[in-house]
């Protein structure tokens, strides 16, 4: 059974007593949600500790890092390898958020590197693309995002293809000032972003799961997962209390097949 994705981001937020505390929480939450794909993204310092538990606990709770460097080792100080993430057993990484965008130098040309080596070693690289709103206002989004999505996929193989997830996260719709998208616009924005994977890939490209993210709430999340390629929401604020994030995932389940 394909199941419908649904993760959150924590950014630079929890101490680990709070990580560890939520996880808990949620693997108990989870598991009444046999239908759905649940993952987080904690904070580097806290991984080892929240994939013990998970492990643990026997939990389908997938877990992934924010970022990660490109390469497996050198002199890259305050960076992170892949063969170091490996060393926990993440699933995900998380890769080019607009955070790290706009905050940390991350370029459409290190997200293709590291989502090669994301791939290279295991990883689901769960990319995030996504149109600022001066983009929009121009009426330049699609060019914005196909732009970011070809140059992030430059020699990612058909054989990648289920392996690698990407997130359309608008950038204006993102965090405590964003404003959430309309449904329609959403609608046309993945549908066009389908189009484009398919030109890339062929028909296999109807495989890549896309996910939308960006103010997802309790009062929209049902809306976006309804549209036919929406195959997953990726969840900030929402989500970071696991009895609202269960109330997002109780609405989603409802509409998913
Ligand atoms: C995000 O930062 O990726 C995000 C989706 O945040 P929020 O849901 O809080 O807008």
């Amino acid at each position: 059974m394909k199941k419908f994705l649904l993760g959150t981001n924590w950014k630079m937020n929890k101490t680990l007593a709070e990580a560890t505390k939520y996880t808990d929480e949620l693997i108990t939450v989870i598991e009444k949600h046999a239908q759905l794909e649940i993952f987080i993204i904690p904070s580097y310092t806290h991984l080892w500790k929240i994939k013990e538990l998970i492990d643990t606990k026997k939990s389908a709770l997938k877990l992934g890092a924010q970022n990660m460097h490109y390469e497996d080792a050198g002199q890259f100080t305050g960076e992170i390898s892949p063969v170091m993430l490996k060393e926990i057993g993440l699933d995900i990484i998380e890769l080019g958020h607009c955070e790290r965008r706009q905050y940390f130098n991350e370029t459409d040309e290190t997200v293709n590197l590291k989502t090669l080596a994301a791939l290279k070693h295991g990883f689901i690289p769960l990319i995030c693309i996504g149109e600022k709103a001066e983009d929009k206002s121009y009426n330049v989004s699609k060019e914005m995002l196909a732009k970011q999505l070809k140059i992030a996929l430059t020699n990612v193989s058909r054989d990648a293809i289920g392996k690698f997830w990407i997130a359309y996260e608008p950038v204006w719709a993102i965090g405590v000032n964003g404003i959430p998208a309309e449904t329609p616009y959403v609608k046309e924005i993945h549908d066009f972003l389908r189009s484009v994977l398919v030109d890339l890939y062929g028909t296999a490209g109807k495989d890549v799961p896309l996910l939308f993210g960006g103010s997802v709430n309790i009062n929209n999340a049902s809306d976006y997962a309804q549209l036919e390629n929406v195959d997953g929401l990726f969840i900030g604020r929402s989500a970071w209390e696991p009895d609202l994030f269960d109330e997002i995932m109780v609405a989603v389940g409802k509409v998913v097949k």
